[in-house]
C-alpha cells in the first residue's frame, strides 16, 4: 500500500532522514520505534508532505505522490495523527469530529466513530479542553477515520497515557485495523508495540538500522527499553 524508497529530509544543512526504505501492506500495523530526534515525527511529517526538505520517492497505491501537497495526500487516503492531538479546544467532540471535511476514499459516519468510541459519544456536548488525555487521543483517531483515511500515520498515541488508557488505545487500533485500516505508528512502549502491531523498524540518527517481528521484540524487550532509555 505504501512505498518509501531512499527518503531523505533536512532542515536546512542538518539532515534529519537518511536514506530510509520500507513497505506497508494493506492492513498492518507496522511501528516506528527510536531515541528521542531519531527522525520518527519527521518521516510521518514528510510522508503527508507536510515537511518540504526531501528526495525520494513515496508510493500509496502504486502512485508516486511524492510531489503532491498534503491536501492532495488526504484525497488519496493518508491522514496524520500529531503528537499533540490537534484538538480544537474550544469546540465540542461533536464539532471537533464533524468540521473538518471529508477528503478520503473511505470515510466512518458519525454512528459508527461514536459505535467503535462510545466515550466520545458521551462526551459528545464536552468541550475540547475538558477532555482527559486518553479522550483527547481517540477524539484524534476517530477525527482522521472521519475524514475517510485508509493509512492513519500516528504519533505516538500512548505517551503520557495511563497503562489502562493504553490498553483502550490498543483495542481501538485493533478495532481499527479489523475495519480494513492501516497504520503505520510511532511507538515507544515497545511492550505495547508487540501486542498490537505486525512489524516494527527501529530508527537511529535517521536511518533504519533494525526490522523486527513481534518475537523478537519481545525477546529483546527490556534491551530495546534500555536503548530507548525508558
Ligand atoms: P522525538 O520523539 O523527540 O520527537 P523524533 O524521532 O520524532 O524524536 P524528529 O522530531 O523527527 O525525531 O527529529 C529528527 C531530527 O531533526 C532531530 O535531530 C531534531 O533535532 C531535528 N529537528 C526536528 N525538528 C526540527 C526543526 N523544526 N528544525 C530543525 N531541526 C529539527
Amino acid at each position: 500500500m505504501l512505498r518509501i524508497d531512499g527518503l531523505s529530509a533536512w532542515y536546512g544543512e542538518a539532515q534529519a532522514l537518511r536514506d530510509v526504505s520500507l513497505h506497508v501492506d494493506e492492513g498492518e500495523i507496522v511501528t516506528l520505534v527510536g531515541r528521542n530526534g531519531a527522525g520518527k515525527t519527521t518521516l510521518l511529517r514528510s510522508l503527508m508532505g507536510l515537511h518540504k526538505g526531501t528526495s525520494g520517492t513515496v508510493q500509496f497505491l502504486d502512485e508516486d505522490i511524492s510531489a503532491l501537497s498534503p491536501h492532495k495526500r488526504a484525497r488519496r487516503g493518508l491522514g496524520y495523527v500529531p503528537d499533540d492531538r490537534g484538538i480544537f479546544a474550544t469546540l465540542s467532540v461533536e464539532e471537533n469530529l464533524t468540521l473538518p471535511p471529508v477528503m478520503g476514499p473511505q470515510p466512518w459516519s458519525l454512528e459508527r466513530v461514536y459505535e467503535t468510541f462510545p466515550r466520545l459519544k458521551e462526551r459528545r456536548r464536552f468541550p475540547g479542553t475538558k477532555l482527559s488525555g486518553g479522550e483527547q487521543q481517540m477524539l484524534a483517531l476517530a477525527r482522521v477515520l472521519r475524514t475517510g483515511a485508509r493509512l492513519l500515520l500516528c504519533d505516538e498515541p500512548t505517551e503520557g497515557l495511563s497503562p489502562l488508557i493504553v490498553q483502550q488505545i490498543g483495542e481501538i487500533l485493533r478495532e481499527v485495523k479489523a475495519a480494513g485500516v492501516t497504520v503505520l505508528l510511532i511507538e515507544q512502549n515497545v511492550h505495547f508495540a508487540a501486542t498490537v502491531a505486525d512489524r516494527h523498524h527501529l530508527l537511529a540518527e535517521g536511518r533504519i538500522v533494525e526490522s523486527m517481528d513481534n518475537d523478537e521484540v519481545r525477546a529483546r524487550e527490556s534491551e530495546l527499553l534500555q536503548y530507548l532509555g525508558i
